[in-house]
């Protein structure tokens, strides 16, 4: 990489020149694509994603291809580049490059060796999201060699820190060059596009909304002073009777129009009582009701319906014999699409009887609905090849969809893979993360499609 050392502009980002050494037909092996990503060890944090991008960027240069890097960080930079189409508006293939850690895991191979065994790539990253990655650059380095343009401009985006947020990868792009996103509305990218087992029935989820993240600190204050006195109603006290009523109810039930679709399209695919089921949990009046029967079938669903907020660090006191005046819980809490934070935390004072003192520490706003225009396309693909039933999913999670909806691109999340048996849930972020051979091959020719098809 030295020695095809990148021009740098003054506005931090740099420009790719040709480089002759990498083969120009790499892009018809996705499965070598993967391997060479995994053997990055992208672990977030720290990250270290510029080998891994600079490698992107020679293979670039390898194709004639030009593209910029732009970086806060400059060990984190994120790679854009376009390939020129027809009238049709740009589509984005972007994901990231960024894996979550090893630690206390157990695996059957080490986890960045990309060992081929038993049909599978073995490896973090082999399912999230480094085989997004591999099929997204496979078919834009397709389609930049073939004569036939695609219907639009193909933008091709690798990002880093996607695992923590986001802050020096798709959130600062979107932020500080909102003028790369201006003639795009549509993306490509995580979470979805496999086939998830939902009541018995085979489905294919394609993510196009995501819960909001809104991080609250809620602060009690009470009495305090020396522990060798009987004290009551003390900062603790208050908290412990909070944290109890968070814990034990749900908050009250949304029925937005994103999870109205979401559980419209399963009602269809499954058989009636499970359908009705689906139905109920559109009626706010029995949606509770519904999810206590569900048991823990019920959990995701349980999420799509109900702002949440989980207590996940607790701070004060720092001395054994001193009662605190104050102690704060932090709250990781998701809100539906529509929802603001003011909105949790009236629903918090309601369901706890209790007034603490609220602070909004972080919120990723995100849009009320989504543009479905592109998923009957993309459901159509995978549907007219599996036969099994296309979702579209509200997500309970963020994924880096919620930054471009910031510049008005809708995100949709399409990394095609036949898994079989294979528990996608279960092993994302988990040990023995691993992929089938043939479905990283499957889901780059779907991919390749879906940019073809794109507009028509
Ligand atoms: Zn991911």
């Amino acid at each position: 990489m030295a020695e095809n050392d990148p021009s740098t502009d003054a506005d931090g980002s740099t420009t790719g020149a040709h480089d002759p050494r990498v083969s120009t037909d790499v892009h018809e092996r996705p499965v070598e694509l993967l391997r060479d990503l995994v053997r990055f060890e992208t672990v977030n944090p720290p990250g270290n994603e510029k080998p891994c991008i600079d490698w992107i960027g020679d293979l670039l240069d390898a194709y004639g291809i030009e593209y910029e890097t732009y970086a806060r960080d400059p060990d984190r930079p994120n790679l854009l580049a376009r390939v020129p189409g027809g009238d049709a508006s740009p589509l984005l293939l972007y994901g990231h490059v960024d894996v979550v850690p090893v630690t206390d895991q157990e695996w059957t191979h080490n986890p960045f060796e990309a060992v081929v065994e038993d049909g599978f790539v073995w490896g973090r990253g082999t399912l999230d999201m480094k085989s997004g990655v591999a099929m997204f650059l496979a078919t834009f380095l397709r389609v930049a060699t073939e004569d036939e343009q695609p219907p639009g401009d193909v933008v091709f985006l690798a990002v880093s820190d996607e695992e923590s947020g986001g802050d020096d990868g798709l959130g600062w792009l979107v932020d500080e060059h909102p003028e790369l996103f201006e003639d795009i509305e549509h993306a490509i990218g995580e979470f979805g596009g496999f086939n998830l087992d939902i009541a018995g029935v085979e489905t294919y989820p394609i993510q196009v909304n995501e819960k909001q993240v809104c991080w609250l600190e809620a602060t009690f204050r009470g009495n305090s002073g020396h522990a060798s006195f009987p004290t009551s109603d003390t900062a603790m006290g208050k908290m412990a009777r909070f944290v109890d009523a968070v814990d034990s109810q749900r908050l009250p039930v949304h029925v937005t129009p994103p999870a109205e679709r979401m559980f419209e399209a399963l009602a269809s695919a499954v058989p009636e009582a499970q359908a009705e089921q689906f139905r109920g949990l559109l009626d706010p009046e029995r949606t509770d009701e519904v999810l206590d029967a569900m048991g823990e079938d019920g959990r995701l669903f349980d999420a799509l319906v109900h702002n949440t907020a989980n207590p996940t660090i607790v701070e004060g006191g720092d001395k054994e014999n001193v009662i605190p005046e104050a102690v704060t819980v932090f709250l990781d809490c998701r809100l539906l699409p529509g929802q603001e934070p003011d909105d949790v935390m009236a629903e918090l004072r309601e369901v706890t009887g209790m007034e603490p003192e609220f602070e909004l520490v972080r919120f990723d706003p995100g849009p009320p609905s989504a543009d479905l225009d592109y998923f009957e396309e993309l459901g159509q693909i995978l549907e007219s090849e599996t036969g099994a039933t296309p979702v579209p999913l509200l997500m309970p999670g963020a994924t880096d969809g919620r930054h471009l909806a910031r510049v008005d691109i809708q995100s949709y999340g399409f990394i095609p893979m036949q898994l079989g048996d294979l528990p996608f849930l279960d092993l994302v972020h988990s040990g023995d993360e691993r992929i089938p051979v043939e479905a990283v091959e499957w889901g780059t020719e779907r991919v390749y499609d879906a940019v073809r098809e794109y507009g028509e």
